[in-house]
């Protein structure tokens, strides 16, 4: 018998309050996403059903397949977390809530196209580069805060805050905690500097590393591994 989804996610909880409590942060301020990119739709009803709420994919085309109904989860958040094509903008910006991984303004041009038939703000966080070989995202300080700019320039595009994916090296979490600390640094130099935008979401902290990122104020774990297993 696999484990019942729910039996993950309670674990998961119980992690999340324990490195709370250790290094003096309430569990009300993380946010649990469960990323279920590649899973079947099955696995996708069974952790709602276990309570899971906010749940992320990286392919706009795979979550406009899997959650064509999304009436079977009214209380279902969706966010895109995967490299964004510019030609799928338009699908991404009717079916997701919030686009965490942009990382280039030609995105936040192509978006500002789209955004505006949602009737609502289309949420967005910014990417940024936690360098030493990462794949996606800004560059550096300067690259955001053009970013922010360009977005905040546009009404249908509301920022909330900034997204970063530690570099996988096998070091006992030492870059991932650079990485960590990098995005809570941006964040709080981008807040000071346009006190008019939301930077308050920090997503950051995967299955492998998310109580480094905890620690070092994440806001919003995106979990896949410890909640689904192995990716089919
Ligand atoms: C796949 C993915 C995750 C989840 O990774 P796990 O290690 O399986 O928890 C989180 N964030 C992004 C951007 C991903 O692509």
């Amino acid at each position: 018998m696999p484990v019942p989804l729910s039996a993950n996610i309670g674990r998961i909880y119980e992690q999340i309050e324990a490195v709370c409590a250790a290094c003096g942060r309430s569990p009300a301020e993380i946010r649990l996403m469960a990323v279920s990119k590649f899973q079947p739709l099955e696995a996708v009803k069974e952790a709602y059903a276990a309570g899971a709420r906010l749940f992320g994919e990286s392919r706009v085309q795979e979550a406009e397949t899997k959650l064509e109904n999304r009436a079977e989860f009214p209380a279902m958040e969706l966010h895109m977390i995967g490299a964004l094509q510019r030609n799928k903008a338009k699908t991404a910006a009717r079916i997701f809530d919030c686009i965490q991984s942009v990382d280039r303004n030609e995105l936040i041009a192509e978006l500002a196209l789209h955004a505006p038939s949602r009737g609502k703000p289309l949420d967005i966080l910014l990417e940024l580069n936690a360098g030493e070989a990462a794949k996606s995202g800004y560059p550096d300080a300067g690259a955001l805060a053009g970013a922010v700019e360009a977005a905040l320039a546009v009404p249908a595009l509301r920022i909330r805050g900034l997204m970063t994916m530690a570099p996988l090296i096998a070091d006992d979490g030492a870059a991932a905690r650079r990485a960590f600390r990098s995005l809570k640094q941006a964040a709080d130099n981008l807040a000071a500097r346009y006190p008019e935008a939301d930077f308050s979401t920090l997503s950051m902290g995967m299955s492998g590393d998310f109580q480094i990122a905890i620690e070092e104020g994440s806001t919003l774990v995106r979990i896949g591994t410890a909640i689904f297993g192995e990716q089919p």
